[in-house]
């Protein structure tokens, strides 16, 4: 094979996976690959429809996007994982996979040097095998969910979880190693999801234990500072991250599923150093009417600034409802976009701790900032993150809810305090540090770095 690499890259639909991938991809692009990325007729619509003018196309320049049918209505939830789910797990999308590396293997100039699968896409893995070109897995979301997820057949061995429904038979805490996180089977509840739609998670997570038998590389958006034992538990894993847009001369497209509102930015250059609370809770997670009013009500008692991303699907099933004469009663104090740039706004001087619902981009982009915490996890992994933020970096707060599974206001305002007055748990002392480590991990020398760099060699050898 000849002339420049090409990668195909293959993200699970969800926003979380497609950001990290899309940054990996944007790094190959720098070292010369080309990438075809695949993603969903929908998802292409939206992230193209996000992207800012001055952004445009060309700033996917070198990757191309290719779309397939998720097989969807227009109007169908893309927030329900059990549906995304049996998309990746179908058969029309392994075979549009083999369809479209055969075609591009038909033309010398795009012929596929190497495909980087989401770990919940093993079907692009199969494919590769079969037609014998070099596979990778992409893992997006923590070292030790990965490690969770491989370890579901001695779950079920165990007698843990029930075979092939995921149901669990009793909450058990288990340790995969001595040096790991305690875990919990209650890390595969997925509340809000419909039985047949948790059964299909399911599946999914049984699918992702296939995958080391499918490569003998695991491409993780993790580093070794943070998750040495849980790299260690898995031979293929190979720590690349964080995977966050470096200060580049070109600023390249980020494919947001929403029209990001910059506005905040603005509103944060007005603000006193380390003063605004950032709420945030990813682009999945949802809230009852009930819970919406009480975070209100928390972040307008803490009487600080707050920039609340209330995303257009945040609440389930209604419209959102401020409480009366709210938005008048804070005014300027607290500023409400539907979409922000989080990875900016994270990265503002203003920024004084971060109310997150602990996905794991939003876990690495708060501890690359040196962000302190107030974890607030609603599904899965968020609460293994949870854990690695509040009990092993010791870097955040868990708010925790009452009886009735509310987070109250009270609750809220407490720990806002207990965070920000003062540092006796040296908290924030310990979230700087950790900005620190995980630049070295990308930086020259770190070991993050070299492992890309050890990657994109090998391809570029093997492409010769
Ligand atoms: N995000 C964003 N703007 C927002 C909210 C979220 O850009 O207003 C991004 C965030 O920076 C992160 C991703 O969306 O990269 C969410 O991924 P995460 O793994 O944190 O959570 P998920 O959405 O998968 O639950």
């Amino acid at each position: 094979m000849m002339g420049k690499p090409h990668a195909v890259a293959v993200p699970f639909p969800g926003q979380g996976h497609v950001l990290p991938l899309m940054e990996l991809s944007h790094r190959l692009v720098d070292r010369g690959f080309g990438i075809t990325m695949v993603c969903s007729e929908f998802d292409k619509a939206r992230i193209l429809a996000a992207l800012k003018k001055e952004d445009d196309q060309r700033c996917i320049e070198g990757i191309s996007l290719v779309a397939v049918s998720d097989g969807m209505g227009t109007d169908d939830d893309r927030g329900d994982v059990g549906r995304l789910s049996k998309f990746v797990m179908g058969a029309d999308f392994e075979r549009f996979l083999e369809n479209l590396m055969r075609q591009l293997n038909e033309r010398e100039e795009e012929k596929v040097s190497c495909v980087i699968a989401d770990v919940c896409c093993s079907a692009a893995l199969s494919v590769a095998k079969k037609l014998g070109i070099p596979g990778f897995g992409f893992c997006p979301a923590a070292v030790a969910d990965l490690a969770l997820c491989l370890h579901i057949p001695k779950l079920v061995e165990s007698g843990f979880i029930a075979d092939d429904t995921g149901n669990i038979v009793e909450d058990q805490t288990f340790r995969i190693t001595p040096t790991m996180p305690e875990m919990s089977t209650s890390y595969f509840g997925l509340n809000g999801l419909s039985a047949s739609s948790k059964r299909t998670v399911f599946l999914l997570m049984d699918e992702v234990c296939r995958v080391p038998t499918l490569t003998d590389r695991i491409l993780c958006n993790s580093f070794r500072g943070i998750e040495s034992p849980a790299l260690d538990s898995i031979p293929q894993a190979v720590p690349i991250g964080p995977l966050l847009p470096p200060k580049r001369a070109v600023t390249k497209a980020v494919p947001h599923f929403w029209a990001e509102d910059s506005s905040c930015l603005t509103w944060l250059d007005q603000q006193q150093d380390r003063s605004v609370i950032y709420v945030s809770f990813g682009s999945f997670s949802v809230l009852n009417q009930a819970q919406f009013e009480e975070i209100a009500a928390g972040l307008e008692q803490s009487g600080r600034p707050f920039l609340w991303v209330v995303r257009p699907n945040l609440m389930t099933g209604s419209a959102v409802v401020y409480p009366e004469n709210f938005l008048d009663r804070v005014g300027e104090r607290g500023k409400i976009v539907s979409w922000a740039p989080q990875q900016k706004v994270l990265a503002h001087r203003a920024v004084a701790c971060f109310l997150s619902h602990c996905g794991w981009n939003s876990t690495l982009e708060g501890l690359s900032n040196g962000v302190p915490f107030l974890c607030w996890p609603f599904m899965g992994d968020q609460f293994l993150n949870k854990n690695y933020i509040c009990e092993v970096w010791k870097i955040g707060l868990e708010l925790k809810a009452e009886e009735k599974g509310i987070i109250t206001r009270e609750e809220i305002q407490r720990k806002i305090e207990e965070l920000l007055c003062d540092d006796r748990q040296g908290i924030r002392t310990r979230a700087l540090k950790m900005k620190e480590t995980a630049e070295e991990a990308v930086g020259g020398g770190g070991t993050s770095r070299k492992n890309f760099d050890d990657f994109v060699e090998e391809i570029k050898r093997e492409n010769l």
